[in-house]
């Protein structure tokens, strides 16, 4: 995993400082759980597949203060367990990422109502079970920070994803509110959009959008989607974990209710 040069930058910043990272076992989840790490947070990973126990025993043994637990933040009783486990470590909380995210690509006729609510479930009612759980935490930290995962679908949906678009407006929307009701408290609530990351949920959107919108050879319609990137580039988990380590830092402070594009230039809205 290429190393974050935010958490070099930040190095020590967020020494005392702990926060929790849903589905932080892998992809950009991972990468942004190492970079609070490596600044010196203590992190709490939350995945509902028990190889997050791997993920934080590596990071451990880079010598890092990380802890895991198995949660599916779409069960409120599992969310709730993960918020005990933070009081039982911490006492209270200072970051919550809420990046755990699913997408899945279908026609609109194939697609399920069950299909629909399932992406909606972990895409954005997760996002309120969570905040809802760590606002008494947050409010007994001086800097108290939500971040949550939207996508360049915040911004635009693409075709056949009604239903992740819808979940990823719906996260900007959220976040705004809360913005707005926690700000008293000292809380920054924010949102930010990743456009192209490498991870295994771009490897699915690779060959399903692939298949549903020509005849396309595995990785070659997200190679046709990165031409159009103005940096040319798809993003690594690191990339967002710098903006989300600033977003997080006291040089971000003055900023809340805000939705930032990490996408190499592919919107500019
Ligand atoms: P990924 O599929 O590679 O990893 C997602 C992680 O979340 C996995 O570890 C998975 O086990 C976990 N997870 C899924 N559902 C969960 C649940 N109900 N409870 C707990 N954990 C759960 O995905 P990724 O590419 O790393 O995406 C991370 C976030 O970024 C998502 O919210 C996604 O929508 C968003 N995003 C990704 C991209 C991209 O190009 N990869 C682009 C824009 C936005």
């Amino acid at each position: 995993m290429t190393k974050p040069i935010g958490s070099e930058i930040f190095a020590g910043h967020f020494k005392g400082r702990r926060a929790l990272v849903t589905g932080g076992g892998s992809g950009i989840g991972l990468g942004i759980a190492q970079a609070f790490a490596e600044a010196g947070a203590s992190v709490l990973i939350v995945d509902r597949d028990p190889k997050v126990a791997d993920s934080a025993e590596n990071l451990r043994q880079a010598g890092f203060e990380v802890e895991h637990a198995v949660a599916d933040v779409t069960k409120e009783d599992e969310v709730k367990a993960a918020f005990a486990r933070v009081v039982e470590l911490w006492g209270a909380l200072d970051i919550l990422v809420n990046n755990a995210g699913i997408i899945t690509i279908a026609n609109l006729e194939e697609l399920s109502l069950e299909e629909f609510n399932r992406v909606l479930a972990v895409n954005t009612t997760a996002v309120f079970l969570c905040c809802r759980e760590a606002a008494p935490l947050l409010r007994a930290s001086e800097n108290g920070v939500i971040l949550n995962a939207s996508s360049g679908q915040g911004r635009q949906g693409f075709i056949f994803t009604p239903h992740y678009a819808a979940s990823k407006f719906g996260v900007i929307g959220l976040s705004q509110s809360l913005a707005k009701e926690l700000a008293p408290s000292g809380i920054r609530v924010n949102s930010y959009c990743p456009g192209i990351v490498k991870t295994e949920m771009w490897e699915y959107n690779d060959r399903e959008w692939g298949s549903r919108l020509g005849n396309y050879k595995p990785g070659e319609l997200i190679q046709e989607w990165i031409n159009g990137i103005p940096l040319k580039r798809p993003a690594e988990a690191a990339d967002v974990a710098n903006l989300l380590l600033f977003l997080a830092s006291d040089a971000g402070s003055y900023i809340t209710g805000q939705a930032i594009n990490i996408d190499g230039g592919m919107f500019m809205n």
